[in-house]
């Protein structure tokens, strides 16, 4: 059902239900309804290729690391050693803690099939016989799910010894973090995993030289390793015949705020938001659009302006924020911008790991900024006494938690700079909405 085109040459906005395409089936997170609809049919067509040919057709493919960072899985596949001389390790990021992202949580609750089918084919490409699913811990239900699953692929025969009869050993064990944002920073998750306190690792060495134990271990987003069995199935030529040339392939787009349907909305690579929000049902009460962000919090904010810009990793970009997770939260006329930067910037703040000077001091000396002048006490120097603060964060922080608290604040400042010296000039402070500001 995928629908192909440059968003320029679209009318209407199209829908690529890939991914999403059991979500809506009785009771689709079985392996009946899996293998009714085409489950681990990919599996069994892997399992007689040479796993250095499903390398290169991910490569091929184009696929992108679907976790935020876009990084290509199918060059990040080629960096483990092909002779193993220890372990490898597949670990798959389920520690989704990006505010507004909601995409991997809602896939793993409807289709877990599709992520361990997803799992065992990369695995086998990659010569792992261990396979770890690290689940953010507040998701509990998604916990459950997952280890009912997992039991089922084994009852199956598809995980354990001698896989399908293939010779191909696999084990996966589904673990639950304790819901800290900073343990979805790849070697802080590995960190976690080991036991230890989740805190980033120094890169290099990457994960594929020195990962789990120190063993060759690839780190993978849910919706990319999802997308594994589809490209199996359908080929790098279907696969790149959606979204764009350099970002291939649909998207799962989560949509929350202030729209008629909230939820998670699969689309090619590049839709625009306008096209996102027609599939969205539009504003809310047809209250006017005022910000909103492309990939989450991390990302910078764009403004009713970005309507049109493609949402894929070069086109976000382009525009001047990046295209993170695909998190679109939507913002109406209603809402103060200096307030949501605030409440953004409280959450990095109880976030921050602590490991690095600039993020651990910056992001507390900002918060108590940004609330200073929320509450209607702030000078029209405490801007720049922000932006100060940003610069000194941005590019000498250990990892990119630092770089992302300062998102929200710079570009806001930089497309609502008026509202922010108003909150000075004023004295007057400034709460979520226009109702609440009624109430105060
Ligand atoms: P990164 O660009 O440093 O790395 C991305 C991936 O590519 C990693 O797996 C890394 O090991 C690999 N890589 C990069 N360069 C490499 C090299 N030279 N050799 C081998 N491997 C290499 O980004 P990151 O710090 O892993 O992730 C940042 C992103 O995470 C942000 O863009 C943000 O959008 C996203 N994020 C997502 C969530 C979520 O809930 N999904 C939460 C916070 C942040
Ligand atoms: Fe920890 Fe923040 Fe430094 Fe990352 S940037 S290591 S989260 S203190």
């Amino acid at each position: 059902n995928a629908q192909q085109g440059s968003p320029a040459s679209r009318e209407t906005a199209p829908l690529t239900p890939v991914l999403t395409r059991r979500w809506l089936s009785p009771e689709s997170w079985t392996l009946s309804t899996y293998e009714q609809l085409e489950g681990y049919t990919a599996l069994r067509t892997a399992l007689r290729a040479d796993p250095d040919q499903l390398v290169e057709l991910v490569k091929s493919a184009g696929l992108r690391g679907r976790g935020g960072a876009g990084f290509p899985a199918g060059v990040k596949w080629g960096f483990m050693p092909k002779e193993p001389s220890k372990p490898h390790y597949l670990v798959i990021n389920a520690d989704e803690g990006e505010p507004g992202t909601c995409k991997d949580v809602p896939l793993m609750m409807a289709d877990p099939h599709s992520l361990i089918e997803g799992c065992i084919i990369a695995s086998y490409a990659m010569r792992a016989n261990h396979c770890m699913i690290y689940v953010r811990g507040e998701a509990l239900h998604c916990v459950r799910r997952l280890h009912h699953a997992v039991r089922e692929a084994y009852d199956a025969g598809y995980l354990g010894t001698n896989v399908l009869g293939s010779g191909f050993d696999l084990d996966i064990v589904v673990h639950a973090g304790a819901g800290a944002y900073i343990c979805g920073e790849e070697t802080a998750l590995l960190d976690s995993l080991e036991g230890k306190r989740g805190q980033p690792r120094l890169k290099p060495p990457f994960p594929a030289q020195a990962g789990l134990y120190s063993c060759p271990t690839t780190v993978n987003n849910v919706e990319t390793i999802a997308s594994v069995p589809y490209i199996v199935n359908g080929g790098s030529d279907w696969f790149r015949a959606m979204g764009r040339e350099k970002s291939p392939g649909p998207k799962i787009y989560s949509i929350s705020g202030h729209v008629e349907n909230p939820g998670q909305y699969e689309a090619p690579l590049g839709t625009t938001l306008r096209e996102l929000l027609e599939l969205a049902g539009g504003m809310k009460d047809g209250i006017p659009l005022k910000f909103w962000t492309p990939g989450g919090s991390s990302t910078p904010l764009f403004t009713a302006d970005h309507l049109d810009v493609p949402l894929d990793f070069e086109g976000a970009t382009e525009a001047g924020s990046m295209l993170g997770t695909t998190a679109l939260m939507i913002f109406n006329e209603t809402v103060s911008v200096p307030w949501a930067v605030m409440k953004w910037t409280q959450f990095y703040e109880h976030e921050s790991c602590g490991k690095c000077t600039p993020c651990r001091e910056g992001c507390f000396w900002l918060a108590q900024v940004l609330e200073r002048m929320v509450d209607g006490r702030g000078t029209e120097e405490d801007i720049d006494t922000l932006l100060d603060v940003c610069d000194n964060i941005l590019g000498r922080s250990f990892c990119a938690l630092g770089d992302g608290a300062v998102s929200p604040i710079t570009s806001g400042i930089k497309y609502f700079r008026e509202e922010f010296l108003a909150l000075c000039d004023r004295n007057e402070g400034a709460r979520g909405t226009q109702d609440e500001r009624d109430d105060k």
